[in-house]
């Protein structure tokens, strides 16, 4: 089976479309610099607000704002109650302190679940805000195709807080034993080959190959790379190579990503309707 994402988002727009019929959520964008990679996250979150009845307002600084300006714009977001949720593009530059950033959003506008206080949610399986999207994402996903974790072997390749490391408690929480693998994880090949579920999220473009998997699996792919080469967005894992060989695979486009904006958005409106 291709578990295709864009069907899992559209049973969650449908949630959030039912939500923000009831009050007016409102999601601030908050971008320091032009880069394109942001831009393009940006008009597309800003395509689907739109689709789902979520006002946008970007929130637009220049590379060069001072440390003052920009923590003041943070704490006026924070205190507006027109405003449910807010995003903020990662990393900054650096003199404006990307740790002390991360944190600054309060946990009940954090809707990317970026903060220490929405991850100890996550980790301790009590809800404090909301949970890193893209983790979520693959939690929705399995269970969408009902495709059950509990006690299944789950391997995740990848330990960022963005991704493999909120994943493996939100895992755990569902019951599953899960082995989180990183750079330094001894013979990676013997250990994704013996599990059930395989989710890899590495940032490293097509780096794994049939030789990684194994008959039965389930394989999720959390990776977006532009491959130049081929002139299209790839995941983390070879495709072609793992498709014939597993149960189950996330495709890339159309996979993780697709969720992940859903989610996004789902998360302001749940923030909308706590007011
Ligand atoms: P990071 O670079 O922050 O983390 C990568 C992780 O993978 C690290 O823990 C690193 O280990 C591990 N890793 C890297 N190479 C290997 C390897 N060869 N073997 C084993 N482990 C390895 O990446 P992100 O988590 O931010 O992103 C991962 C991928 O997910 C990217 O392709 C990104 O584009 C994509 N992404 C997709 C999203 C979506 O919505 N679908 C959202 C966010 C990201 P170590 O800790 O030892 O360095």
């Amino acid at each position: 089976m291709i578990l295709y994402g864009n069907e899992v988002a559209k049973a969650i727009d449908e949630k959030s479309m039912t939500l923000a019929k009831r009050n007016k959520p409102v999601l601030a964008i908050v971008r320091v610099g032009n880069k394109p990679s942001d831009l393009s996250y940006e008009r597309g979150l800003m395509k689907r607000c739109e689709k789902i009845g979520v006002e946008v307002r970007n929130v637009i600084m220049d590379e060069k704002v001072s440390k003052e300006q920009f923590y003041s714009k943070l704490d006026s977001l924070n205190q507006d109650t027109d405003i449910h949720g807010i995003l903020m593009f990662r990393p900054l530059p650096v003199y404006l302190d990307n740790e002390k950033a991360r944190n600054y959003i309060s946990s009940s506008k954090d809707v990317d679940g970026c903060t220490n206080e929405s991850l100890a949610g996550v980790f301790t399986n009590t809800p404090v805000g909301y949970a890193p999207c893209t983790a979520q994402a693959v939690m929705e996903c399995l269970d969408h195709y009902d495709i059950d974790v509990t006690s299944k072997n789950v391997v995740i390749v990848g330990r960022s807080l963005v991704a493999g490391k909120p994943l493996s408690m939100m895992m755990c929480s569902k019951n599953a034993t899960v082995t989180l693998c990183h750079t330094k994880t001894k013979d990676l090949k013997e250990i994704t080959k013996k599990a059930e579920i395989v989710v890899v999220a590495t940032g490293q473009m097509e780096s794994m190959d049939d030789t990684y998997f194994s008959k039965g699996q389930t394989v999720i792919d959390v990776g977006i790379n532009y491959n130049e080469i081929k002139q299209k967005l790839c995941g983390d894992i070879l495709y072609e190579k793992v498709e014939p060989v597993v149960d189950n695979i996330t495709p890339v486009p159309k996979g993780i990503g697709s969720i992940t904006n859903s989610i996004l958005v789902y998360h302001v409106c749940q923030a909308a309707n706590q007011n």
